[in-house]
């Protein structure tokens, strides 16, 4: 069987800058995989790419054995592939249930399609009932970040992309964020996702990728890079 999501010797830049090289990976259903790596990697980059926003200058990305190399980033969404941004990106003057309606775009819900769906992530972030009224603007950052997963759900992705969803919170709330993640993949969800909080994706993740200026250097089960000598000197702080 093909894995859902194969990015095969992809280069990616922003005009002479090639921020990607030669870069391959796999991410096989129903699994977690993270890419860590430390600020400027690549990662985002790679992400961005992945969702379709921005053009590879070498390489191919399969989805579900399908080349979507050259798919808009609106037919990746209806295909099944949906990204939770880097810096949340939520809309800020619209209240939170707005906010799920929007990540509903794609798939033109019947009103009770539209109130299940709504209520299927109420149920995932109970936060989230309780300020479906309250405007984007005004949740804390831990708020947000749920509201962008959540809103990333409502598209009903098969492939969730999640870039560094714990930028900027605090200790607490990332430990909720990434119990998030563990119950996604247990509804069968298949998360690629990218974090600077190297301990915690590899913890989380079935395999993962460490990407050094727009390389990948190692690559293995999260568990088998949580004790790699390099990754741990690298980016857990242990010697
Ligand atoms: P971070 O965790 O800081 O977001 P990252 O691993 O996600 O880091 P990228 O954001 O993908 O890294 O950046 C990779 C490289 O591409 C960096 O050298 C960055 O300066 C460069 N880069 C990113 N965005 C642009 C852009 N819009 N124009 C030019 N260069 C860019």
């Amino acid at each position: 069987m093909s894995p859902m999501l194969e990015v095969q010797g992809a280069c990616i830049g922003y005009g002479p800058i090639e921020a990607v090289s030669d870069v391959s990976i796999r991410v096989e259903t129903g699994q977690v995989v993270a890419i860590v790596g430390a600020n400027g990697a690549g990662k985002t980059t790679l992400m961005k790419a992945v969702a379709g926003l921005l053009p590879l200058s070498a390489g191919r990305v399969l989805f579900e054995g399908r080349d979507i190399t050259a798919m808009p980033p609106h037919r990746r969404v209806g295909a099944g592939i949906a990204l939770s941004p880097e810096g949340r990106q939520v809309f800020p003057d619209q209240s939170v249930r707005d906010n799920l309606e929007l990540g509903a775009w794609s798939r033109d819900l019947s009103p009770c399609a539209m109130e299940a769906a709504i209520e299927a992530q109420y149920a995932l972030f109970p936060r989230l009932r309780e300020r479906q009224g309250q405007m984007a603007v005004t949740l804390s950052g831990g708020e947000q970040q749920m509201l962008a997963i959540a809103r990333a759900l409502m598209g009903e992705p098969r492939l969730l992309l999640l870039d560094e969803p714990s930028l900027g919170l605090a200790p607490l709330v990332i430990k909720e964020i990434f119990g998030i993640i563990r119950a996604l993949r247990a509804r069968g969800i298949t998360v690629l996702l990218v974090e600077q909080m190297a301990n915690l994706a590899l913890g989380v993740a079935d395999q993962a990728y460490v990407l050094e200026t727009g390389r990948v250097t190692l690559s293995g089960s999260g568990a088998a890079l949580l004790q790699h000598p390099q990754v741990r000197a690298a980016y857990l702080g242990a010697g």
